[in-house]
Protein backbone atom coordinates (compact mmCIF):
# COMPACT_ATOMS: atom_id res chain seq x y z
CA UNK A 1 0.00 0.00 0.00
CA UNK A 2 1.55 3.35 -0.98
CA UNK A 3 2.41 6.06 1.87
CA UNK A 4 0.06 8.56 1.43
CA UNK A 5 -2.88 6.12 1.86
CA UNK A 6 -1.24 4.79 4.74
CA UNK A 7 -1.43 8.61 6.57
CA UNK A 8 -4.60 9.22 4.71
CA UNK A 9 -6.44 6.45 6.46
CA UNK A 10 -4.79 7.12 10.02
CA UNK A 11 -5.99 10.83 9.70
CA UNK A 12 -9.20 9.44 8.81
CA UNK A 13 -9.80 7.63 11.95
CA UNK A 14 -8.18 10.83 13.81
CA UNK A 15 -10.23 12.76 12.03
CA UNK A 16 -13.60 10.99 12.73
CA UNK A 17 -12.00 9.95 16.63
CA UNK A 18 -14.44 11.82 18.83
CA UNK A 19 -17.38 10.77 16.85
CA UNK A 20 -16.53 7.18 17.34
CA UNK A 21 -16.01 7.43 21.16
CA UNK A 22 -19.82 9.04 21.27
CA UNK A 23 -21.09 6.36 19.11
CA UNK A 24 -19.69 3.95 21.59
CA UNK A 25 -20.86 5.55 24.52
CA UNK A 26 -24.30 5.34 23.11
CA UNK A 27 -23.99 1.97 22.32
CA UNK A 28 -22.72 1.24 25.67
CA UNK A 29 -25.83 2.98 27.28
CA UNK A 30 -28.21 0.30 25.52
CA UNK A 31 -28.52 -2.12 28.03
CA UNK A 32 -28.01 -5.11 25.65
CA UNK A 33 -28.19 -8.41 28.00
CA UNK A 34 -29.33 -11.33 26.67
CA UNK A 35 -32.72 -11.28 25.56
CA UNK A 36 -32.90 -7.11 25.46
CA UNK A 37 -30.55 -6.57 22.65
CA UNK A 38 -33.33 -4.65 20.16
CA UNK A 39 -32.20 -1.17 21.28
CA UNK A 40 -28.90 -1.45 20.52
CA UNK A 41 -29.54 -3.46 17.26
CA UNK A 42 -31.69 -0.71 16.09
CA UNK A 43 -29.38 1.37 17.08
CA UNK A 44 -26.72 -0.53 14.68
CA UNK A 45 -29.26 -0.99 11.72
CA UNK A 46 -29.75 2.89 11.56
CA UNK A 47 -26.03 3.45 12.13
CA UNK A 48 -25.56 0.87 9.02
CA UNK A 49 -28.37 2.92 6.61
CA UNK A 50 -26.96 5.55 7.54
CA UNK A 51 -23.83 4.54 5.72
CA UNK A 52 -25.97 3.24 2.78
CA UNK A 53 -25.32 -0.43 3.63
CA UNK A 54 -28.07 -2.91 2.36
CA UNK A 55 -29.51 -4.16 5.82
CA UNK A 56 -30.45 -7.26 6.62
CA UNK A 57 -32.62 -7.33 10.14
CA UNK A 58 -33.77 -11.45 11.27
CA UNK A 59 -35.09 -13.28 14.02
CA UNK A 60 -33.00 -16.04 14.34
CA UNK A 61 -35.44 -18.95 14.24
CA UNK A 62 -33.52 -22.55 15.65
CA UNK A 63 -34.94 -24.48 13.13
CA UNK A 64 -32.98 -22.91 10.87
CA UNK A 65 -29.33 -24.18 12.31
CA UNK A 66 -30.55 -27.18 15.08
CA UNK A 67 -28.82 -29.21 12.14
CA UNK A 68 -25.86 -27.69 11.58
CA UNK A 69 -22.30 -28.63 13.06
CA UNK A 70 -21.49 -25.70 15.88
CA UNK A 71 -25.12 -25.75 17.08
CA UNK A 72 -25.10 -25.27 20.77
CA UNK A 73 -28.31 -25.75 22.97
CA UNK A 74 -30.71 -23.16 22.87
CA UNK A 75 -31.30 -20.96 26.65
CA UNK A 76 -34.88 -19.40 26.70
CA UNK A 77 -36.88 -18.30 23.36
CA UNK A 78 -35.45 -16.50 20.46
CA UNK A 79 -38.64 -14.74 20.22
CA UNK A 80 -36.41 -11.49 20.13
CA UNK A 81 -33.00 -12.90 19.10
CA UNK A 82 -32.20 -10.62 16.18
CA UNK A 83 -29.24 -9.86 14.02
CA UNK A 84 -27.72 -7.72 12.29
CA UNK A 85 -25.70 -7.35 8.56
CA UNK A 86 -24.98 -4.52 6.79
CA UNK A 87 -23.59 -5.65 3.79
CA UNK A 88 -20.88 -3.20 1.14
CA UNK A 89 -21.03 -5.13 -2.39
CA UNK A 90 -18.15 -4.11 -4.68
CA UNK A 91 -18.39 -3.59 -7.96
CA UNK A 92 -15.51 -4.64 -9.54
CA UNK A 93 -14.81 -7.57 -7.23
CA UNK A 94 -11.09 -7.14 -7.33
CA UNK A 95 -9.90 -7.87 -4.59
CA UNK A 96 -10.81 -10.29 -0.94
CA UNK A 97 -13.98 -10.07 0.85
CA UNK A 98 -14.15 -9.96 4.74
CA UNK A 99 -16.56 -10.23 7.29
CA UNK A 100 -16.62 -7.41 10.08
CA UNK A 101 -17.88 -9.13 13.09
CA UNK A 102 -18.59 -8.68 16.84
CA UNK A 103 -21.37 -9.45 19.35
CA UNK A 104 -23.88 -6.80 20.47
CA UNK A 105 -24.38 -8.94 23.63
CA UNK A 106 -23.13 -7.83 27.19
CA UNK A 107 -23.02 -10.69 29.84
CA UNK A 108 -25.30 -9.52 33.35
CA UNK A 109 -23.80 -6.67 35.01
CA UNK A 110 -24.20 -7.88 38.35
CA UNK A 111 -24.75 -6.15 42.18
CA UNK A 112 -25.29 -2.24 40.80
CA UNK A 113 -23.46 -1.75 44.17
CA UNK A 114 -19.87 -2.65 43.57
CA UNK A 115 -19.73 -0.61 40.28
CA UNK A 116 -18.41 3.07 41.33
CA UNK A 117 -20.97 4.37 38.44
CA UNK A 118 -24.04 2.95 37.02
CA UNK A 119 -23.08 0.10 34.34
CA UNK A 120 -25.00 1.46 31.39
CA UNK A 121 -24.37 4.82 32.22
CA UNK A 122 -20.76 5.10 30.07
CA UNK A 123 -18.22 7.89 30.98
CA UNK A 124 -14.58 8.07 30.15
CA UNK A 125 -12.04 8.87 32.93
CA UNK A 126 -8.30 9.84 31.72
CA UNK A 127 -7.52 6.85 28.91
CA UNK A 128 -10.95 4.78 29.98
CA UNK A 129 -14.36 4.46 29.13
CA UNK A 130 -16.42 2.42 31.00
CA UNK A 131 -19.77 0.82 30.95
CA UNK A 132 -20.50 -2.95 30.40
CA UNK A 133 -19.88 -4.19 26.93
CA UNK A 134 -17.35 -0.95 26.35
CA UNK A 135 -14.58 -3.80 26.06
CA UNK A 136 -16.49 -7.01 25.42
CA UNK A 137 -16.75 -5.97 22.55
CA UNK A 138 -18.73 -2.88 21.73
CA UNK A 139 -15.44 -1.15 21.31
CA UNK A 140 -14.66 -3.82 18.62
CA UNK A 141 -17.97 -2.97 16.73
CA UNK A 142 -16.86 0.76 16.95
CA UNK A 143 -14.15 0.00 14.93
CA UNK A 144 -15.23 -1.85 13.03
CA UNK A 145 -17.32 0.70 11.62
CA UNK A 146 -15.26 3.93 12.13
CA UNK A 147 -11.96 1.66 10.39
CA UNK A 148 -14.67 1.27 7.00
CA UNK A 149 -15.92 5.33 7.48
CA UNK A 150 -12.27 5.90 7.42
CA UNK A 151 -12.01 4.45 3.55
CA UNK A 152 -14.84 6.30 2.90
CA UNK A 153 -13.59 9.39 3.85
CA UNK A 154 -10.42 9.10 1.87
CA UNK A 155 -12.75 8.58 -1.09
CA UNK A 156 -12.46 4.59 -0.97
CA UNK A 157 -14.49 1.50 -1.21
CA UNK A 158 -13.18 -2.04 -0.50
CA UNK A 159 -12.83 -3.79 -3.77
CA UNK A 160 -14.38 -6.68 -2.46
CA UNK A 161 -17.49 -7.40 -0.57
CA UNK A 162 -17.72 -6.42 3.37
CA UNK A 163 -20.27 -7.53 5.47
CA UNK A 164 -20.42 -6.02 9.02
CA UNK A 165 -22.20 -8.21 11.38
CA UNK A 166 -23.65 -7.20 14.63
CA UNK A 167 -24.60 -10.56 16.65
CA UNK A 168 -26.14 -11.58 19.48
CA UNK A 169 -25.62 -14.83 21.62
CA UNK A 170 -21.68 -14.58 21.61
CA UNK A 171 -21.93 -14.98 25.17
CA UNK A 172 -23.74 -18.15 25.76
CA UNK A 173 -24.14 -20.08 22.49
CA UNK A 174 -22.36 -18.52 19.75
CA UNK A 175 -26.04 -19.42 18.02
CA UNK A 176 -25.83 -15.75 16.39
CA UNK A 177 -22.99 -16.03 14.24
CA UNK A 178 -24.39 -19.64 13.25
CA UNK A 179 -27.20 -18.17 12.12
CA UNK A 180 -25.05 -15.73 9.90
CA UNK A 181 -23.67 -18.51 8.31
CA UNK A 182 -26.31 -20.37 7.19
CA UNK A 183 -27.75 -16.95 6.18
CA UNK A 184 -25.15 -17.02 3.37
CA UNK A 185 -22.87 -15.03 4.70
CA UNK A 186 -19.43 -15.94 3.64
CA UNK A 187 -15.83 -14.53 2.92
CA UNK A 188 -12.57 -14.88 2.32
CA UNK A 189 -11.74 -13.92 5.95
CA UNK A 190 -13.11 -12.79 8.71
CA UNK A 191 -12.17 -10.10 11.66
CA UNK A 192 -13.13 -10.16 15.09
CA UNK A 193 -12.14 -6.90 17.41
CA UNK A 194 -12.63 -8.80 20.99
CA UNK A 195 -10.71 -6.99 23.52
CA UNK A 196 -7.57 -9.38 23.34
CA UNK A 197 -4.79 -5.92 24.12
CA UNK A 198 -3.60 -6.17 20.32
CA UNK A 199 -2.46 -9.62 19.92
CA UNK A 200 -3.85 -11.63 17.48
CA UNK A 201 -5.35 -15.03 18.82
CA UNK A 202 -4.16 -17.80 17.50
CA UNK A 203 -5.55 -20.51 19.45
CA UNK A 204 -9.26 -20.16 21.62
CA UNK A 205 -10.25 -22.83 24.09
CA UNK A 206 -13.91 -24.86 23.39
CA UNK A 207 -16.31 -24.42 26.19
CA UNK A 208 -18.98 -26.71 27.45
CA UNK A 209 -22.03 -25.54 29.68
CA UNK A 210 -24.16 -27.81 31.23
CA UNK A 211 -26.42 -27.68 34.42
CA UNK A 212 -26.31 -30.58 36.94
CA UNK A 213 -29.92 -31.37 38.81
CA UNK A 214 -30.06 -33.26 42.08
CA UNK A 215 -32.61 -34.86 44.16
CA UNK A 216 -32.85 -35.04 47.62
CA UNK A 217 -35.37 -36.78 50.40
CA UNK A 218 -37.34 -33.76 52.24
CA UNK A 219 -37.99 -34.18 55.45
CA UNK A 220 -38.26 -31.53 58.37
CA UNK A 221 -35.06 -30.42 60.17
CA UNK A 222 -35.82 -32.36 63.02
CA UNK A 223 -35.55 -35.65 61.14
CA UNK A 224 -32.43 -34.49 58.74
CA UNK A 225 -30.68 -37.78 59.58
CA UNK A 226 -33.80 -39.74 57.23
CA UNK A 227 -33.62 -36.85 54.47
CA UNK A 228 -31.20 -36.44 52.04
CA UNK A 229 -30.01 -32.81 51.27
CA UNK A 230 -29.61 -32.34 48.06
CA UNK A 231 -27.58 -29.24 47.93
CA UNK A 232 -24.84 -30.42 50.34
CA UNK A 233 -24.87 -33.98 47.94
CA UNK A 234 -23.65 -31.30 45.08
CA UNK A 235 -20.49 -30.62 47.34
CA UNK A 236 -18.88 -34.22 46.45
CA UNK A 237 -19.69 -33.73 42.88
CA UNK A 238 -18.18 -30.26 41.78
CA UNK A 239 -15.13 -32.01 44.05
CA UNK A 240 -14.98 -34.81 41.51
CA UNK A 241 -15.18 -32.73 38.82
CA UNK A 242 -12.29 -30.49 39.82
CA UNK A 243 -10.63 -33.63 39.80
CA UNK A 244 -11.43 -34.01 36.28
CA UNK A 245 -10.62 -30.49 35.58
CA UNK A 246 -6.64 -31.45 37.38
CA UNK A 247 -6.28 -34.38 34.79
CA UNK A 248 -7.67 -32.38 31.53
CA UNK A 249 -5.10 -30.12 32.27
CA UNK A 250 -2.32 -32.76 32.68
CA UNK A 251 0.68 -32.33 30.42
CA UNK A 252 0.43 -35.42 28.66
CA UNK A 253 -3.28 -33.90 27.56
CA UNK A 254 -2.33 -30.58 26.59
CA UNK A 255 -2.77 -28.96 22.90
CA UNK A 256 0.54 -27.71 21.67
CA UNK A 257 -0.39 -23.83 21.33
CA UNK A 258 -1.35 -24.05 25.04
CA UNK A 259 1.69 -25.81 26.28
CA UNK A 260 3.09 -22.70 28.38
CA UNK A 261 -0.57 -21.32 29.50
CA UNK A 262 -1.34 -21.55 32.87
CA UNK A 263 -4.35 -23.79 33.35
CA UNK A 264 -5.67 -23.28 30.26
CA UNK A 265 -9.21 -25.24 30.74
CA UNK A 266 -11.01 -23.85 33.45
CA UNK A 267 -13.98 -25.83 35.07
CA UNK A 268 -16.58 -22.86 36.71
CA UNK A 269 -19.37 -23.43 38.82
CA UNK A 270 -21.33 -20.30 37.83
CA UNK A 271 -24.78 -20.66 39.29
CA UNK A 272 -26.28 -22.88 41.96
CA UNK A 273 -29.95 -22.88 43.20
CA UNK A 274 -32.02 -25.26 45.27
CA UNK A 275 -34.23 -25.92 48.26
CA UNK A 276 -37.21 -24.41 49.69
CA UNK A 277 -37.30 -23.95 53.25
CA UNK A 278 -34.67 -23.21 56.13
CA UNK A 279 -35.85 -25.98 58.23
CA UNK A 280 -36.41 -28.46 55.37
CA UNK A 281 -34.07 -30.74 54.02
CA UNK A 282 -33.60 -29.77 50.15
CA UNK A 283 -35.39 -32.04 48.14
CA UNK A 284 -33.77 -30.19 44.84
CA UNK A 285 -31.18 -28.76 43.50
CA UNK A 286 -29.48 -27.34 40.20
CA UNK A 287 -25.70 -26.16 39.50
CA UNK A 288 -24.55 -24.80 36.27
CA UNK A 289 -20.71 -25.26 35.19
CA UNK A 290 -18.49 -23.71 32.59
CA UNK A 291 -15.61 -26.28 31.54
CA UNK A 292 -12.81 -25.51 28.56
CA UNK A 293 -11.91 -28.39 26.22
CA UNK A 294 -8.36 -28.27 24.07
CA UNK A 295 -8.73 -27.37 20.09
CA UNK A 296 -9.44 -31.02 18.43
CA UNK A 297 -11.23 -32.79 21.38
CA UNK A 298 -14.63 -33.95 20.52
CA UNK A 299 -17.19 -32.52 22.40
CA UNK A 300 -19.55 -35.68 22.53
CA UNK A 301 -16.45 -37.56 24.40
CA UNK A 302 -16.08 -34.86 26.54
CA UNK A 303 -19.71 -34.40 27.63
CA UNK A 304 -19.55 -38.50 28.40
CA UNK A 305 -16.52 -38.42 30.20
CA UNK A 306 -18.25 -35.60 32.41
CA UNK A 307 -21.51 -37.65 32.52
CA UNK A 308 -19.03 -40.90 33.60
CA UNK A 309 -17.29 -38.62 36.59
CA UNK A 310 -20.73 -37.54 38.11
CA UNK A 311 -22.24 -40.84 38.06
CA UNK A 312 -19.12 -42.48 39.60
CA UNK A 313 -19.34 -39.32 42.21
CA UNK A 314 -23.35 -39.86 43.18
CA UNK A 315 -22.77 -43.73 43.14
CA UNK A 316 -20.84 -42.85 46.79
CA UNK A 317 -23.96 -41.36 47.88
CA UNK A 318 -27.10 -43.38 48.99
CA UNK A 319 -29.41 -41.61 47.78
CA UNK A 320 -28.40 -40.61 44.41
CA UNK A 321 -27.24 -44.06 43.74
CA UNK A 322 -31.03 -44.82 43.62
CA UNK A 323 -31.85 -41.20 42.20
CA UNK A 324 -28.80 -40.92 39.65
CA UNK A 325 -28.33 -36.84 38.98
CA UNK A 326 -29.68 -36.37 35.43
CA UNK A 327 -27.38 -33.86 33.12
CA UNK A 328 -28.33 -31.01 30.84
CA UNK A 329 -26.76 -28.97 28.36
CA UNK A 330 -27.95 -25.66 28.09
CA UNK A 331 -25.66 -23.16 26.44
CA UNK A 332 -22.11 -23.96 24.78
CA UNK A 333 -21.27 -26.61 23.05
CA UNK A 334 -18.30 -25.22 21.36
CA UNK A 335 -15.22 -26.54 20.01
CA UNK A 336 -11.56 -25.16 20.52
CA UNK A 337 -9.96 -23.12 17.33
CA UNK A 338 -6.44 -22.81 16.54
CA UNK A 339 -5.86 -20.39 13.69
CA UNK A 340 -2.48 -21.69 13.82
CA UNK A 341 -3.12 -24.69 12.56
CA UNK A 342 -5.01 -23.61 9.66
CA UNK A 343 -1.76 -23.80 6.63
CA UNK A 344 -3.75 -22.43 3.84
CA UNK A 345 -2.53 -19.77 1.92
CA UNK A 346 -5.66 -17.70 2.57
CA UNK A 347 -4.80 -17.83 6.70
CA UNK A 348 -1.33 -17.21 6.01
CA UNK A 349 -1.88 -13.94 3.76
CA UNK A 350 -4.89 -12.27 6.07
CA UNK A 351 -2.22 -12.96 9.27
CA UNK A 352 0.84 -11.22 7.00
CA UNK A 353 -1.87 -7.98 6.19
CA UNK A 354 -2.91 -7.58 9.86
CA UNK A 355 0.95 -7.77 10.54
CA UNK A 356 1.42 -5.09 8.62
CA UNK A 357 -1.32 -3.32 9.27
CA UNK A 358 -0.17 -3.90 13.24
CA UNK A 359 3.77 -2.86 12.84
CA UNK A 360 2.47 0.72 10.58
CA UNK A 361 0.10 1.53 13.55
CA UNK A 362 2.14 0.53 17.09
CA UNK A 363 5.77 0.32 15.40
CA UNK A 364 5.84 -3.25 16.93
CA UNK A 365 5.57 -6.91 15.58
CA UNK A 366 2.42 -8.64 15.93
CA UNK A 367 1.92 -10.81 19.29
CA UNK A 368 0.02 -14.16 18.99
CA UNK A 369 -1.42 -15.28 21.88
CA UNK A 370 -3.48 -18.40 22.92
CA UNK A 371 -6.89 -17.75 24.88
CA UNK A 372 -8.54 -19.63 27.66
CA UNK A 373 -11.99 -18.40 26.41
CA UNK A 374 -14.15 -18.93 23.47
CA UNK A 375 -14.91 -16.54 20.58
CA UNK A 376 -17.19 -16.49 17.07
CA UNK A 377 -14.30 -17.34 15.75
CA UNK A 378 -14.69 -21.16 15.51
CA UNK A 379 -17.74 -20.87 13.31
CA UNK A 380 -15.80 -19.49 10.37
CA UNK A 381 -12.97 -21.48 11.05
CA UNK A 382 -14.07 -24.75 11.95
CA UNK A 383 -17.58 -24.45 10.01
CA UNK A 384 -16.67 -22.43 6.83
CA UNK A 385 -13.53 -22.46 5.93
CA UNK A 386 -12.35 -18.83 6.41
CA UNK A 387 -9.49 -17.70 8.26
CA UNK A 388 -10.81 -15.93 11.44
CA UNK A 389 -8.24 -13.49 12.90
CA UNK A 390 -9.55 -12.13 16.33
CA UNK A 391 -7.37 -8.87 16.96
CA UNK A 392 -8.88 -5.97 19.43
CA UNK A 393 -8.06 -3.36 21.95
CA UNK A 394 -7.05 -3.77 25.53
CA UNK A 395 -9.94 -3.41 27.91
CA UNK A 396 -9.76 -4.59 31.55
CA UNK A 397 -12.18 -6.35 33.90
CA UNK A 398 -14.62 -7.91 31.41
CA UNK A 399 -17.74 -9.76 32.92
CA UNK A 400 -16.70 -7.76 36.02
CA UNK A 401 -17.06 -4.43 38.14
CA UNK A 402 -16.10 -0.81 36.17
CA UNK A 403 -15.60 -2.78 33.18
CA UNK A 404 -13.58 -0.44 31.01
CA UNK A 405 -11.75 -0.11 27.65
CA UNK A 406 -8.70 2.24 26.91
CA UNK A 407 -9.49 4.67 24.36
CA UNK A 408 -5.84 5.08 22.83
CA UNK A 409 -5.95 1.29 22.24
CA UNK A 410 -9.46 1.78 20.82
CA UNK A 411 -7.89 4.16 18.41
CA UNK A 412 -4.81 2.13 17.14
CA UNK A 413 -7.27 -0.80 16.60
CA UNK A 414 -9.31 0.96 14.44
CA UNK A 415 -6.32 2.28 12.54
CA UNK A 416 -4.84 -0.98 12.18
CA UNK A 417 -8.32 -2.37 11.07
CA UNK A 418 -8.67 0.50 8.56
CA UNK A 419 -4.91 -0.39 6.79
CA UNK A 420 -6.38 -4.51 7.21
CA UNK A 421 -9.32 -3.36 5.12
CA UNK A 422 -7.14 -1.72 2.86
CA UNK A 423 -4.31 -4.38 2.17
CA UNK A 424 -6.70 -7.21 2.44
CA UNK A 425 -9.79 -6.25 0.43
CA UNK A 426 -8.18 -3.89 -1.60
CA UNK A 427 -9.60 -0.38 -2.44
CA UNK A 428 -11.44 1.19 -5.44
CA UNK A 429 -12.62 4.50 -6.01
CA UNK A 430 -15.98 5.95 -4.21
ZN1 LIG B 1 -16.71 -10.97 23.71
Amino acid sequence: MDRELETALLSAVDERFDEQLEFLKELVSHPSTRGNEQSAQDFMAGQLKERHLAVDRWQIDVEDIRHLPGFSSVIGPYDDAVNVVGSYRSGKRSGRSLILNGHIDVVPEGPLDMWDQPPFAPHIDGDALYGRGAGDMKAGLASNLFALDALRACGLAPAADVFFQSVVEEECTGNGALACLQRGYKADAALIPEPFSETLVTAQVGVIWFQVHLKGLPTHVAYAGDGANAIEAAIPLINALHKLEDKWNGPELRHPDFAHVHHPLNLNVGKITGGDWTSSVPAWCVFDVRMGVFPGQNIDAMREEIEAVLLEAASSNAFLKQNKPSVVYHGFLAEGYALSQDKSEGARSSISALEDAHQTVTGEALDKVAITATTDARFFGLYADTPALVYGPKAEAIHGFNEHVSIDSINRITKATALFIARWCGTEKL
